[in-house]
């Protein structure tokens, strides 16, 4: 079934044996992060094979002037990038004047790692024969601490396995680093000053251009064969490298550690002239507690994580190991602490995407964070998009539209649009939609009827402002149009009429409108305030109505199906199993001219849409577009095969659902499209657990009821999963035999395939 050189287990992912041509994937399978910032599983230790160095701290960016062939007026000025940040584990080893560099040695021997998912720490150790007289053993702990958002820990332990060891250590900050993706090779940092007193290191840098400040941070201290901790370091600095270096003589059978603290203190939560006080308190905390109290939290910290968040597998490790994975990247990605943080489709493992904010948030990851942590941590997601509504209308504005109608950019870090690519910066306009439905998703789901007249209704309002004045009348179709689109299927660009465009749109006037009438009825005091910021026209919202009853949608013309897009049906309509399996991924092989010809599509598209609005469609009609567009599908995005996974599953196509769990869930355990070493694919990290929560479990919130419809398929014994509704912690098992829901409160209903389980009842035959 895997196809992974990592080992099965339910609760970590192992590595053992080295293998150079393993080094960069493995940097990002066993990535750390704790939300505020994060970094690839790069050594500590000289490394001089192929890597590829990555630590970043969230929120911080460069725009990076834009680089294409053909300018076309409203490409925005730049692209945002996450910054590769100095490097703070660095620890350079030499024993017995030999460098420790295991792309250099003769031989490493029982090289392991482990990502132990449920304590959140990363192991590595190997042994290696430095001369003919001398062999060490290494270990290294490694953990980001998930209390204190700065801190990151090391302990980087030596033994000396065969004969004596002159050891020589350097730990260090070292502020020369790149980027991998540059369009311009600019330098991203300027780095204003280094220090090193009181043993620490404090490296202070600026972004270009942003003005970001950060301050990079390190304290190395050495724990010697008589377990007494020294921390008489010598320091230096040069050219942004600051260096705390230290001699130990190890005994055959002696060990030493090097105990390293350090990390980011980012200027966007505090005041530069703050920076060595915090960096000093930090250090000197966990220099008092010591590495077991330190351990000890971070298993505290994650344990309370799990507490809401773990789903268990039962009789299938394999699916099991995947899902905790997926959890648990997400959680090392974004905890919904700062509403000014987002969660990029790489998070904190590479420099793809940019590490800026797409669709994916809302489309996707919302309902992991809405189920999983408390109320406000989806309200911050949502609170980002309101903070960026100006720069929205200044996007939608450049590319000439007016009088307060938004345009929520496909990739942002700070509301500007940096997609660069015509046909998704003008035209994958569906994204507004994705921003308007889960205003409506978190009110569903959370029940909070606060947001839409605090925040909410103006986002509706630009979004709806803008559909209305994106539409056309066509006097031909006697309906309103949407020309010139790229829908969620990037294998399609500028065409006419995408059905899940038009249907958004329609869904998003009536909803605004709908929300708006509300508002001026509820809250009066707030409407006024609201249609004066707004500039609001008498009966804007009668228009909205009117395009929304008289929206186009393409159709089959003789069976009961929509079309994908306007002449979708003039397209060879192979299905995707005809492709030659040398020829996939097609995006990797075919021209792009003939992916546009082709009738394959990347990602749910139509079904994306019955996805979101499946209580709008029945059964039959929602079965007749899987079996015509599924097959049509090659799940070439990261995003595709979950929504298949949660409608085949609500189809009863169990063992389809399963094969594309599987697929969605070890994706980068497996490596499925060959490109784990760029970072993993954490936005579709949360359509992972939708497959299970929303497929196999069926979990709908319906007229603030609980509705599950679970589904077990054949390689499991079991599952269980949690959520947190509106502060009940509701626990649903299903196995074989019967479906078993608990609650913190009784009192909730739980409604089970329909039946309602009350107080006492919380369980019901299979
Ligand atoms: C998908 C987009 C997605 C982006 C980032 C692309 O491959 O087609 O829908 O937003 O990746 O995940």
């Amino acid at each position: 079934m895997t196809s992974s050189y990592l080992k099965i287990h339910p609760w970590k992912i192992i590595e053992e044996g080295f293998d150079k041509t393993r080094v960069k994937s493995s940097e990002s399978i066993f990535s750390l992060g704790n939300g505020a910032m994060g970094q690839r599983a790069n050594f500590e230790e000289t490394y001089t094979g192929e890597t590829f160095q990555g630590s970043y701290v969230g929120g911080v960016y460069y725009p990076d002037k834009t680089r294409v062939g053909w300018w076309k007026n409203g490409y925005p000025e730049y692209f945002a990038k996450v910054l590769n940040a100095p490097n703070w584990i660095g620890i350079d080893i030499c024993v017995n004047n030999t460098v420790l560099d295991l792309n250099q040695c003769k031989s490493v021997l029982n090289f392991r790692r482990e990502l132990d998912m449920n304590s959140g720490i990363y192991t590595r150790s190997f042994e290696v024969q430095i001369d003919s007289n001398c062999k060490i053993g290494v270990k290294v702990e490694r953990f980001l601490s998930m209390d204190e958002d700065a801190l990151g820990i090391i302990n980087y332990q030596i033994n000396a396995l065969e004969g004596t060891c002159d050891l020589s250590v350097e730990s260090y900050i070292e502020g020369k680093i790149t980027n991998q993706d540059s369009n311009w090779d600019d330098p991203f940092w300027n780095h204003l000053s280094s220090s090193h007193s009181d043993n620490l290191m404090i490296l202070k840098s600026q972004t270009s251009k942003t003005a970001f400040d950060v301050a990079t941070f390190a304290q190395t201290h050495l724990i010697n064969p008589q377990g007494e901790m020294v921390s008489d370091f010598e320091s230096s600095s040069k050219d942004f490298r600051i260096n705390q270096s230290k001699k130990q003589n190890l005994q055959e059978g002696e060990q030493c550690a090097i105990l390293k603290f350090g990390g980011y203190i980012n200027g966007m939560n505090h005041q530069p002239e703050t920076f060595e006080s915090i960096a000093q308190h930090l250090v000197e905390q966990a220099r008092t507690k010591g590495i077991e109290t330190l351990i000890e939290d971070q298993k505290i910290a994650w344990s309370t994580i799990w507490e809401i968040s773990d789903i268990e597998i039962y009789g299938d490790d394999a699916a099991q190991q995947a899902i905790r994975f997926n959890i648990f990247q997400l959680n090392q990605t974004y905890n919904g602490k700062n509403s000014k943080l987002n969660i990029g489709p790489k998070g904190f493992t590479g420099e793809k995407y940019g590490g800026s904010t797409y669709w994916d948030t809302e489309a996707y990851c919302l309902p992991f964070y809405m189920a999983t942590k408390h109320g406000e941590v989806g309200r911050n997601l949502l609170k980002y998009r309101y903070d960026q509504l100006d720069k929205a209308i200044e996007n939608a504005e450049k590319l000439g539209f007016d009088k307060g109608a938004a345009l929520y950019p496909m990739v942002t870090m700070n509301g500007e649009e940096c997609h660069n690519e015509w046909e998704i910066t003008f035209e994958e306009i569906h994204r507004n939609g994705a921003i308007a439905f889960a205003i409506y998703n978190y009110e569903r789901y959370t029940g909070d009827m606060g947001y839409i007249p605090e925040m909410g209704l103006e986002v509706l309002i630009g979004i709806a402002r803008f559909w209305a004045q994106r539409v056309n009348y066509s006097t031909h179709q006697k309906a309103y149009v949407i020309l010139g689109v790229t829908g969620p299927n990037e294998y399609e660009n500028n065409v006419n009429n995408n059905w899940y465009t038009n249907y958004i749109a329609q869904w998003c006037l009536t909803y605004a409108a709908s929300q708006k009438e509300k508002i001026a009825v509820e809250h009066p005091q707030r409407w006024s305030e609201i249609s004066r910021k707004l500039n609001w026209e008498d009966k804007e919202d009668q228009h909205w109505k009117t395009i929304a009853d008289q929206m186009y949608f393409p159709k089959h013309p003789t069976q009961n199906l929509f079309l994908q897009q306007d002449g979708f049906l003039d397209k060879n309509l192979e299905p995707a199993f005809s492709i030659d399996p040398k020829e996939r991924p097609i995006n990797q092989n075919w021209s792009w001219d003939r992916i546009l010809r082709s009738p394959f599509i990347k990602q749910a598209d139509v079904l994306q849409g019955f996805y979101l609005f499946e209580s709008y469609f029945d059964r039959e009609s929602l079965a007749k577009h899987f079996d015509f567009y599924e097959p049509l599908t090659v799940h070439e995005s990261s995003l595709s095969p979950c929504i298949h996974a949660v409608l085949a599953a609500r189809l009863d196509k169990i063992e389809k659902a399963y094969e594309l769990y599987l697929q969605t869930s070890r994706l980068d355990l497996d490596d499925y499209n060959k490109e784990v070493e760029e970072g993993l694919h954490i936005t579709s990290m949360a359509g992972t657990w939708m497959s299970i929560v929303e497929g196999f479990g069926g979990l709908r919130i319906r007229n603030g009821e609980v509705h599950i419809d679970p589904k077990l398929p054949k390689a499991w014994d079991s599952f269980s999963f949690k959520i947190n509704f509106r502060g009940i912690i509701i626990k649903v098992h299903v196995s074989k035999e019967k479906v078993t829901v608990d609650r913190s409160n009784p009192e909730l209903i739980v409604y089970c395939n329909g039946k309602s389980l009350d107080a006492l009842g919380n369980e019901k035959d299979f």
